[in-house]
C-alpha cells in the first residue's frame, strides 16, 4: 500500500540523493508486509568520500555569515509546512504509525527550526567574558563548528531524530552526513530534498544508507562528532568507538519510563491523557510511559478509567487521521512485543487489556494492553519493551512512589499527574530523569523545544533542543587580549613583592564580588 504521494520521480529524487554504491536494499511497507522502495546501499568508501565532499563544502559554509545561513532555514521551514502531507505519508508507509503520530513527528522539526532561527544569532555570537584582570585583561568566547557533524538515527522517529538534529548542526555552521535506519530512509531522504531546495550548498548535507555497525560504524571513524539516536546498547558502542578517537558524541537512548498518578490527580482527565502517554506511536517512543504507579486510594478507580480509555483506542492502518494507533514497524518488534506480554501472562500477570496480535489489521499490528501483578522475574518489568504495552502498580505515598519510579537504570522520561501541580511539580523534581512532565505524557517536555532534553544514566549523554542542541555542535574558543602586562612583575619588582599585591587584589577583588 503506497501512499499516492510516494511517486516513481519522487523515489528517483530521493535515491539520488544517497552517495552509495554498495548494492540496494528494499524496504518494507509496514501496513502490508510488501515491498516499500529500494535504495542505494553504502558502503565504507561512500562514507569517507561523504565526509570529505561535506568537509570541502563546509568550509565555505562556515565562512558564510549567519544571517545568510539561516535564510535558507527561514525557506526550508516555509517548504516543510507546505509538505506536510508528503512527509506524513512517508513516515506511515516505512514506520507504519497512525497519522496522528506522523503529525506529531512531522511537528518537531518545524519547531526546532524555528526555535534557532530565533536563538542562534544569540546563542552564536562572540560574548565578552570577564578577563583576567579588570581593565588589564579582556576575553571574548567565540563558537566555531566542529565541522562535519554524522547523525545517526533510529527507525521509531526517522524524521524528527534525523532533520530536527540535523537542523542545528547545519545552523552552526556544520556539514552533516545522515544515517538513517536501514528500514526508514525515505522521510529523512525528503526532509534533506527540501533543505536542497531551500537553497542548502551542495555537498553539505550527505545521506549514506545500510548495516548500523558497518556504514554507522564508518560515519563515527569519520566525522568530527557524532549525534547518535537508538538502543543503550548500540550507543555504548558508539561512545567507545568515539572515545578512541577523542571526538565529542551526543548520545539518546532508551528509556523505561514512569507515570506517577498522585492521589489529588483527576482521575477522568489522567486516564485520558495517561493513554496517549503510553500508546502514543505504538508505544515506540523512547519517551512513552511503560510503568504506572496509582495511589492506593485511587488504584481501582484509575484502572477502570484507563482501561475503559484503553478499549476506546482505534488501531487501524490508513493514511488518513482515523486511527489512534497504528502498527508496530517491524517483525522482530512484534515478537519482542508479544514475547514480553506472553512471558508476563505465564509468571502470573493479569492482562486487563488487549494481550494479542491483530494480524487482521496488518502484519505488525498488536493490541495496546495493560497489565497488572507484574513481578520482577517478568521481562516487562524492568526492560523497555518499545511496545504499547503498560504495567500497572500500586503505592502508598509520594517517597515510595519516587523510590520505584527511580528503581531502574535509565533515566529519560517521566509524568507525574496531580491536581495540585506545584506539588506534582516537586514530586518530578525528585526523581532522577531528563524530562519530567505535569499533568501530561511526554509531549509538553519534548515541544518545549527552548528546554533541553535528554536523559541520564542509561539513557544517554548530552541533550538536544535548548543552547546545548546547538552549542553542542560547536567548540568554544577563547580569545584574550593583555591590555596592561599586569601578570607578571614589572622587571625590578622581587616576585614575593609581587605576590604578596597579587594576593592583596585577590582579596580585594573578592570582597568587592568582581572576580
Ligand atoms: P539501534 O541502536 O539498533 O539503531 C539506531 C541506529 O544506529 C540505526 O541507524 C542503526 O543502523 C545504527 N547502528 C546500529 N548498530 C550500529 C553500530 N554498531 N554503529 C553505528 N551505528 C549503528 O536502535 P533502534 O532499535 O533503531 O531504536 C530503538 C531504540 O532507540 C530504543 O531503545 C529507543 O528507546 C531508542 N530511542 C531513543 C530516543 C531518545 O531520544 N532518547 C529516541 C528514539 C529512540
Amino acid at each position: 500500500m503506497r501512499p499516492p504521494s510516494l511517486t516513481d520521480e519522487l523515489l528517483d529524487t530521493l535515491r539520488a540523493r544517497v552517495t552509495g554504491s554498495g548494492g540496494t536494499h528494499t524496504t518494507t511497507a509496514v501496513f502490508t508486509g510488501g515491498d516499500l522502495a529500494t535504495v542505494p546501499e553504502s558502503t565504507p568508501d561512500d562514507v569517507h568520500a561523504a565526509v570529505e565532499h561535506a568537509a570541502r563544502a563546509q568550509r565555505d559554509w562556515a565562512a558564510t555569515p549567519l544571517a545568510t545561513r539561516l535564510a535558507v532555514f527561514e525557506r526550508f521551514h516555509r517548504l516543510l509546512l507546505r509538505h506536510r502531507d508528503t512527509v506524513a505519508d512517508l513516515l506511515q508507509a516505512e514506520t507504519g504509525k497512525a497519522r496522528r503520530d506522523a503529525f506529531e513527528e512531522f511537528a518537531e522539526p518545524a519547531l526546532v527550526t524555528s526555535h534557532y532561527l530565533r536563538t542562534a544569532p544569540g546563542l552564536l555570537r562572540p560574548r565578552r567574558r570577564a578577563g583576567a584582570l579588570p581593565g588589564a585583561v579582556s576575553a571574548t568566547e567565540l563558537r566555531h563548528p566542529k565541522g562535519v557533524v554524522g547523525i545517526i538515527a533510529p527507525w521509531n522517529y526517522p524524521f524528527a531524530l534525523s532533520i530536527g538534529d540535523l537542523v542545528p548542526a547545519l545552523v552552526a555552521g556544520n556539514a552533516v552526513v545522515l544515517k538513517p535506519d536501514r528500514q526508514t530512509p525515505l522521510s529523512p531522504l525528503f526532509g534533506v530534498e527540501l533543505l536542497y531546495r531551500a537553497g542548502l550548498p551542495a555537498g553539505l548535507l550527505q545521506v549514506v544508507l545500510g548495516d548500523g555497525p558497518t556504514v554507522g560504524g564508518a560515519v563515527v571513524d569519520t566525522c568530527d562528532y557524532v549525534g547518535f539516536t537508538g538502543s543503550t546498547r548500540t550507543g555504548t558502542l558508539i561512545a567507545e568507538r568515539a572515545a578512541r578517537r577523542l571526538i565529542g558524541c551526543s548520545l539518546e537512548l532508551g528509556g523505561k519510563n514512569p507515570l506517577l498518578v498522585l492521589d489529588d490527580a483527576d482521575i477522568p482527565a489522567t486516564a485520558r491523557a495517561a493513554v496517549r502517554g503510553c500508546f502514543a506511536n505504538a508505544g515506540q517512543l523512547c519517551l512513552s510511559l511503560e510503568r504506572v504507579y496509582v495511589h492506593d486510594s485511587i488504584f481501582d478507580a484509575f484502572a477502570d478509567a484507563f482501561v475503559a480509555e484503553t478499549g476506546r483506542l482505534r488501531l487501524a492502518a490508513g493514511y488518513d487521521y482515523r486511527a489512534d494507533l497504528g502498527s508496530l514497524t517491524s517483525r522482530r518488534a512484534l515478537t519482542t512485543v508479544a514475547e514480553h506480554v506472553d512471558d508476563a501472562r505465564a509468571k502470573g500477570a493479569t492482562v486487563l487489556a488487549g494481550g494479542r496480535p491483530r494480524p487482521d489489521l496488518g502484519p505488525y499490528f498488536y493490541e495496546p494492553t495493560v497489565l497488572t501483578d507484574v513481578t520482577p522475574d517478568m521481562r516487562c518489568h524492568a526492560a523497555e519493551t518499545f511496545g504499547p504495552v503498560v504495567s500497572l502498580y500500586p503505592f502508598d505515598d509520594d517517597d515510595e512512589a519516587v523510590a520505584l519510579a527511580n528503581r531502574t537504570e535509565y533515566g529519560l522520561n517521566a509524568s507525574v499527574f496531580g491536581r495540585d501541580r506545584r506539588r506534582a511539580a516537586a514530586v518530578g523534581a525528585r526523581l532522577r530523569v531528563g524530562t519530567v512532565n505535569v499533568n501530561d505524557g511526554y509531549a509538553s517536555a519534548y515541544g518545549s523545544t527552548d528546554a533541553p532534553m535528554g536523559g541520564v544514566g542509561a539513557s544517554g549523554l548530552g541533550r538536544r533542543h535548548g543552547a546545548e542542541g546547538l552549542l553542542k555542535y560547536t567548540e568554544s574558543q577563547t580569545v584574550a587580549t593583555q591590555r596592561v602586562a599586569l601578570l607578571d612583575p614589572p622587571r625590578r619588582l622581587p616576585y614575593g613583592l609581587f605576590a604578596k599585591a597579587m594576593t592583596g587584589s585577590l582579596r580585594i577583588m573578592r570582597a568587592l564580588g568582581i572576580r
